[in-house]
């Protein structure tokens, strides 16, 4: 049985995912309750299981108000237990839940929070990166350390390629203008940022996004590219070293 995955916009820019396959129906973080009760209810489903990726407010507002409705099973990281009301279960890289299609896998992606989780569907070819890797780009780093968050997007980037990365945002116009400023000479980043541009002019999302492309257009995921590296005159340094840069650069953009 194939899993069905929906996007629902939340709040300004966030996005929720509900993942319906052998389990029952599975949300992906909890941004706010009624866009979540409108895409269940239109579909008529109910909602048995809820992953938290990290304890910020716009990823876990809406638990306690579908859980007291749906009465779901909230799971999320245990290295932010004390920081998310309302978890059932807690879990860390390593730990697996569901079955078959189901099946997921949590893995440690520190950086963004100290905390934060991806999880990662293998029979779906989804893995949910809320605010780790982000299309064309990666979370800010408010708690952990640019070697970690790199660490982070590597083991991602380790995933198979024909991987969708759902990420936690729709931030992917404002990531493609800086893109563009770091690494200019990239065709495939510019045949991208075309597509990206006439999907936002018609209000559509640009997530989820294939990882082999992320792999070849995201900066972030290139620190360790010669070309790259050139382009920004680092030729020969540790790819953690300019992936710090590169994230500087975008915090200051
Ligand atoms: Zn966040
Ligand atoms: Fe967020």
């Amino acid at each position: 049985m194939p899993v069905d995955i929906v996007t629902i916009p939340c709040l300004s820019d966030n996005y929720a995912y509900l993942l319906k396959g052998p389990d029952g129906v599975v949300l992906i973080d909890a941004p706010e309750a009624a866009p979540i009760q409108q895409a269940l209810a239109v579909r008529g489903w109910g909602l048995d299981t809820i992953l938290i990726t990290h304890h910020h407010h716009d990823h876990v507002g809406a638990i306690a108000a579908l859980k007291a409705e749906f009465g779901a099973t909230v799971i999320g990281p245990r290295a932010e237990a004390a920081k998310i009301e309302g978890l059932d279960q807690l879990v860390a890289g390593g730990d697996q839940g569901g079955s078959g299609a189901g099946a997921w896998q949590v893995l440690d992606v520190p950086g963004h929070t100290l905390g934060h989780v991806a999880f990662h569907f293998p029979g779906a070819h989804a893995v949910f990166t809320a605010d780790s890797l982000m299309a064309l780009g990666c979370g800010r780093i408010f708690e952990g350390t640019p070697p970690m968050m790199y660490q982070s997007l590597c083991t991602l980037a380790g995933l198979p390629p024909e991987t969708m990365v759902y990420s936690g945002h729709e931030y992917t116009q404002a990531n493609a203008s800086f893109a563009a400023t770091i690494d200019p000479d990239n065709p495939a980043l510019q045949a991208r940022i075309a597509r990206i541009t006439a999907a936002r002019a018609r209000n559509l999302p640009t997530v989820p996004s294939l990882l082999s492309e992320e792999l070849a257009t995201n900066p972030f995921l290139r620190a360790d590219q010669p070309d790259l590296q050139a382009t920004l005159g680092m030729a020969g340094t540790p790819a953690a070293d300019v992936f710090a840069h590169v994230r500087a650069l975008k915090d200051k953009f």
